[in-house]
């Protein structure tokens, strides 16, 4: 399938800069858009217990990615793609395995 997104890093215009993450797809169901989760800690000195969160982060996924539910994929820094978007899927790391279900 050819690409013809022109807000592709690959095939179009789009130039990354700054931060590369990775995460798991947690939505797709934004035509053009997923939604990527990333862990993070955060250490409570005062209890001496770390608690673990999550960011969500809304990412540009271009026809030649179609990243996926759960999919663990690498995104990129780029331009503010929309109010809420400035990142792009550049990598799918895996796919949802099948064991893993729905
Ligand atoms: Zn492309």
């Amino acid at each position: 399938m050819e690409c013809k997104d022109p807000r592709c890093p690959a095939h179009g215009e789009l130039k990354t800069h700054g931060y590369r993450l990775e995460g798991t797809v947690v939505s797709d169901k934004m035509k053009g858009t997923v939604v990527v989760e990333r862990p993070y800690t955060v250490v409570l000195s005062k209890y001496q217990r770390s608690l673990r969160k999550n960011s969500k982060i809304h990412a540009h996924n271009p026809p030649c990615m179609s990243a996926r539910y759960g999919d663990q994929v690498e995104i990129q820094e780029t331009r503010k793609l929309s109010k809420t978007k400035s990142f792009v899927v550049t990598k799918i790391l895996s796919r949802r395995s099948e064991q893993q279900g729905a």
